[in-house]
């Protein structure tokens, strides 16, 4: 089985509008720090209550409003560097980061005209609509939900999330921290046990796991998403890990604190179940 710390599969070219780097550009970084397995994994964040902020792609250095037709290209792009680095031992793999929501299913049925992904993430970025991953709206998320309302609202979508068969991997677990250092402080990082607990066996008897994502090292929010904590106890539970992602949005940021994650794994004996 593949050594976690030689993949990287949460990684943001600039079809994402707001990350830098083409996917060349990823590849020959990925090459150079000795990857041998990556997964792009665009944002497709389709929720029609965000149609004004989300739904944009950047296609020939223009941000336009996301269509399949752009869905399409950024596939083909991945599929026509496979070869050329496979060739150099890089396997390289089609996959979205798709931001859960309630009905997001269907729509993402209706949106993807039949395209094949390797890997499709499934994220929480929102509560009711406004994003607590986003600066623009972290407050106001943090000041309308109370924290046991947001954690309970939280949980509750990614038990969804579990449920519908479409995903391969829970996206950064507990991201919510993100922004709430300020604004709620230490308190964000004690969700109820119990909550994890129904969190954590939704995923697990939906057959798949969480990535372990070290964007928390770049956001200053300790190490990983999730935490070390829900780490411990997604081991004593037996959730399997999918994927160790850097969450890069800059090719520099390329398997940035993937080394922590791994060891994370070693140290609490997580399963270690790469799909790929
Ligand atoms: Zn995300
Ligand atoms: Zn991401």
């Amino acid at each position: 089985m593949i050594s976690p710390q030689l993949t990287d599969f949460h990684i943001h070219p600039d079809y994402s509008i707001d990350a830098k780097g083409s996917i060349e550009d990823y590849c020959l970084v990925a090459l150079r720090k000795g990857l041998k397995k990556i997964c792009f994994t665009t944002h497709i964040d389709l929720d029609p209550r965000r149609v004004e902020v989300d739904p944009f792609m950047r296609i020939d250095a223009e941000i336009k409003r996301i269509e399949p037709e752009f869905l399409q290209r950024y596939y083909d792009e991945i599929k026509t560097v496979q070869a050329r680095f496979r060739d150099e031992g890089l396997e390289v793999f089609t996959g979205v980061e798709i931001d859960y929501f309630d009905g997001v299913v269907d729509i993402w049925n209706d949106f993807n005209s039949g395209l094949k992904f390797d890997y499709i993430l499934g994220s929480v970025h929102c509560i009711d609509g406004i994003a607590f991953t986003w600066s623009k709206q972290a407050l106001e998320c943090y000041n309308r939900f109370p924290l046991p309302i947001l954690f309970q609202k939280y949980y509750q979508s990614v038990i969804a999330l579990a449920k519908t068969n479409l995903f391969d991997c829970v996206g950064h677990l507990d991201g919510y921290r993100k922004y709430a250092a300020d604004a709620v402080g230490d308190a964000i990082n004690h969700p109820p046990h119990e909550l994890l607990r129904e969190a954590l066996t939704a995923i697990k008897e939906a057959g798949i796991g969480i990535e372990i994502n070290s964007a928390a090292l770049r956001h200053k929010t300790g190490t990983t998403y999730p935490s070390e904590d829900i780490l411990q106890l997604a081991a004593s539970m037996q959730v399997p890990v999918i994927s160790l992602g850097s969450d890069a949005h800059q090719p520099k940021g390329l398997a940035a604190g993937l080394d922590i994650s791994a060891g994370y794994i070693e140290k609490y004996g997580l399963k270690w179940r790469p799909r790929l």
